[in-house]
């Protein structure tokens, strides 16, 4: 089962104290831009958000993934 609590923001790995083991990403040092949506919010019922992975002019790209 998907641990919510304990996730990657920007691959949706495993975290331990809030750091990746797979990428090493520290979800806590983290800031969301002001016009995203915040990492661990859930999309209609299914969809996980994460860390943004790019941003182009007007138009967020953000990780998205089934539960
Ligand atoms: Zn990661």
């Amino acid at each position: 089962m998907f641990d919510f609590d304990n996730f990657c923001f920007r691959c949706m790995g495993k975290t331990e104290n809030g750091v990746c083991k797979s990428c090493g990403f520290n979800n806590g040092e983290y800031e969301t831009p002001p016009h995203h949506l915040k990492p661990k919010t859930i999309l209609n019922g299914k969809y996980l958000i994460g860390a943004a992975m790019g941003v182009s002019i007007g138009d967020a790209k953000s990780i998205c993934r089934r539960s």
